[in-house]
């Protein structure tokens, strides 16, 4: 481990990853020392993407109503938590909620759908419903994440032009049957490998504060690194009331920041997303947390209510960071030399 963050940027930066132990300091840093965590992890942030932060937007297609049993879940069954309960949106509605996200920023719309996974005509509903975004807006990513997959469904999404597939590993595997006893941690490698295998961008992210211990979180971190995982949404717990996590409270806004800075020094080069939670755990230490993540949900949540998107839009702006995507950040992107191809030399006609 080295002397001090700063010196762990500079071997990570140099090249050499970091290590289990070196994730471990990240995170029991003492609070005193939070700001050189966040000054060393923000180097690496900065040195990948710059002050750009990715606007993500949720669409839930279908709410609730899951045979599954993910403790932390409020659609899970079994749960009692008074959600919103709803079959697939139809297209029209879908659509109408992606142009919502799209008008206030996001980049990336993430059409989620509760339950173990898609069957075939799921697949090929999704699948239209994609064709006729991008069709409406053709530079939209778009992540599916519909569950545990079958053989060649990641295909036909891919074929659909999905761009990116969220299946989460959520917590480590030595955690893993803790939280959930209807599907196995090896169905959500499977998943997240079916997708990195089709072609997908696979976005795969953890849930913080579910009486994992620390070395839990780091296997966990270490699992989406050796995974592949391009993008890494960091849930903080919200424990609904009438889930099995219900008044479950291990984490304070600082321990959030250490976490997001122990991905980005275990990750350096990847999305890096504060997810759920964000505005419950981090609470006035947002800002702070944008130094070292690099992306965030934009308004509400699957099933619970966010900050307003104005204020994210706000958070971003305040801090000095822009929205991936804007006007403001491509005008700062570096310009090469446009080559001529007109005029003296060529048959094309000059340039006046
Ligand atoms: S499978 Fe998804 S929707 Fe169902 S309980 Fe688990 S996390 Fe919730």
């Amino acid at each position: 481990m080295p002397d001090t963050f700063q010196q762990l940027a500079d071997a990570v930066l140099a090249g050499r990853p970091a290590t289990p132990d070196d994730a471990l300091a990240v995170l029991r840093a003492d609070d005193a020392e939070l700001l050189a965590v966040v000054a060393a992890a923000g180097r690496l942030r900065r040195a990948h993407f710059g002050n750009a932060v990715k606007v993500n937007y949720l669409v839930n297609l279908k709410s609730g109503l899951c045979q599954e049993d993910c403790g932390y879940c409020s659609q899970a069954l079994g749960s009692a938590a008074p959600i919103l309960k709803y079959s697939w949106l139809s297209r029209q509605d879908a659509l109408g909620q992606a142009a919502a996200g799209l008008r206030g920023g996001a980049g990336r719309v993430c059409l989620v759908a509760s339950g173990r996974g898609p069957s075939d005509r799921d697949v090929t509903k999704v699948a239209e419903l994609v064709g006729a975004l991008k069709q409406e807006h053709p530079d939209v990513e778009v992540c599916a994440c519909l569950g545990l997959l079958g053989d060649g469904q990641a295909e036909r999404l891919r074929d659909a032009g999905v761009d990116a597939y969220n299946h989460n590993i959520n917590t480590a595997e030595s955690h893993h049957d803790a939280i959930v006893g209807t599907h196995t941690y090896a169905d959500r490698v499977d998943t997240v490998e079916k997708a990195k295998g089709a072609g997908l961008s696979p976005c795969s992210g953890l849930i913080a504060g579910l009486g994992e211990t620390d070395e839990q979180l780091v296997e966990a971190l270490f699992a989406l690194r050796e995974l592949g995982s391009d993008s890494i949404p960091v849930n903080f717990l919200m424990p609904f009331d009438g889930t099995p996590f219900e008044g479950t409270w291990e984490l304070t806004p600082a321990r959030c920041v250490k976490i997001l800075a122990m991905a980005r020094f275990v990750c350096p080069d990847r999305e890096v997303r504060i997810a759920g939670g964000r505005e419950m755990h981090l609470r006035s230490l947002q800002s702070l947390a944008l130094h070292v993540a690099n992306s965030l949900f934009l308004g509400d949540y699957l099933t619970s209510e966010g900050q307003a998107a104005q204020a994210d839009l706000e958070l971003i702006r305040d801090g000095g960071f822009v929205v991936l995507g804007s006007p403001e950040e491509r005008a700062q992107r570096p310009v090469d030399p446009a080559i001529r191809r007109r005029g003296a030399g060529t048959d094309a006609v000059p340039n006046a």
